[in-house]
């Protein structure tokens, strides 16, 4: 059999493990996991260098599998929501194969039909991946679930799997393998993901805010990174959180800036083992009324679309560097600056 490659989305409602999927199979850090369903903004690619592997009737003979991870799936409900619907089309069009990812520990509801209703319209090939076995005691449990999702979906394999526990996941890369078309290898292969890492960081800032915040404030910040100066032992990186409302900029900042300076200095931390330098990260937090509605906002939160298009003006998918943002569209409020600088080298 000749290497084999292609593109693989995993599909599946919120807190059903899809972050939990891509980063075990990927073995980094590299999408937000969190108990907080909707962490997921944006689509986020892993590549999966799957190497040639022999056991008795089973095995591969190696390929590469590029993940994408997609926004949960749910109902629109804003512009940033509608968004995030096109998103999942568009990348259920250019996949392989998805993988739709169950939940086996909750029932079946309507936003589990709302993605195999997805699946149909472009009529995929697709995987149903059981997640979450390892809370279930009984294994025979399994079986009038399969059976009834498979009424739900014609699907090419069922496979329950462990993300947690990496269990179940050789087998789930040899039957992925065994799908895909013999094909190159897209990325080189100590690529595992075509993030820039100024979103990485970004994202790793969000990751630190849904940690330490409850109830509304997950939902209504994002996270925009306007400067990230990359150098051999010092990266210097200055962040906006954006939030709808001063009640929420105020709970963000803390008592006397310490909210702010908990969630930069862990932040920090973090960036730091992701890039291997140390980091000076300033953060501020702005409130912009209805950000989530507002069309710039959601087109800047678009770095993916601008790495395809560097992808098609030069012609391959390697060698991708991040589009510069435009200079400084933030511009911190006059009030935002000076209390809510937060420095937070030590
Ligand atoms: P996503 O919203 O689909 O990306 O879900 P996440 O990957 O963020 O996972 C949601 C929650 O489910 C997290 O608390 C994970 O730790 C947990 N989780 C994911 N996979 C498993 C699994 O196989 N077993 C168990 N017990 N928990 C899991
Ligand atoms: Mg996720």
């Amino acid at each position: 059999m000749p290497f084999r490659s292609g593109f693989v989305c995993i599909l599946g409602r919120p807190n059903a493990g899809k972050s939990t999927l891509l980063n075990a199979l990927v073995g980094e850090k590299l999408a937000i996991i969190s108990p907080k369903p909707q962490t997921t903004r944006n689509r986020i690619q892993g590549v999966v260098h799957v190497p040639k592997r022999k056991s008795k009737g089973k095995g591969n003979d190696g390929g590469q599998i590029v993940l994408v991870d997609t926004p949960g799936v749910h109902k629109p409900d804003s512009s940033l929501g509608r968004k995030m619907m096109v998103e999942v089309r568009e990348a259920l069009e250019g996949c392989d194969l998805v993988l739709v990812i169950m939940d086996v520990t909750r029932k079946f509801d309507p936003r589990d039909q709302f993605a195999l209703d997805l699946l149909r319209r472009p009529k995929t090939k697709a995987f149903l991946i059981l997640n979450k076995v390892d809370l279930i005691r009984e294994k025979s449990k399994l079986l009038p679930l399969i059976e009834q999702y498979r009424k739900l979906y014609d699907f090419a394999e069922v496979v329950p799997i462990s993300a947690l526990k990496r269990n179940g996941l050789d087998t789930l890369l040899d039957m992925v393998i065994a799908t895909l078309p013999a094909g190159p290898a897209y990325f080189p292969e100590d690529q595992i993901t075509d993030q820039p890492a100024r979103f990485m960081a970004a994202e790793i800032i969000r990751e630190q805010l849904l940690l330490n915040t409850s109830e509304e404030i997950p939902y209504a910040t994002t996270v925009i990174v306007d400067n990230f100066e990359e150098g051999a032992r010092l990266t210097r990186i200055a962040a906006t959180i954006y939030c709808e409302r001063e009640g929420q900029k105020g709970i963000l900042v803390g008592k006397g800036g310490l909210m702010l300076k908990k969630i930069g200095t862990s932040a920090r931390l973090q960036i730091e083992r992701m890039l291997g330098t140390k980091v000076f990260l300033e953060l501020y937090v702005k409130a912009e009324p209805g950000w989530r509605d507002s069309r710039r906002f959601v087109e800047e939160l678009d770095w993916r679309r601008q790495l395809e298009h560097r992808m098609l003006e030069h012609g391959t998918p390697q060698n991708v560097t991040p589009e510069p943002r435009p200079a400084d569209p933030v511009e911190p409020t006059a009030k935002g600056v000076d209390d809510n600088r937060n420095p937070t080298e030590d």
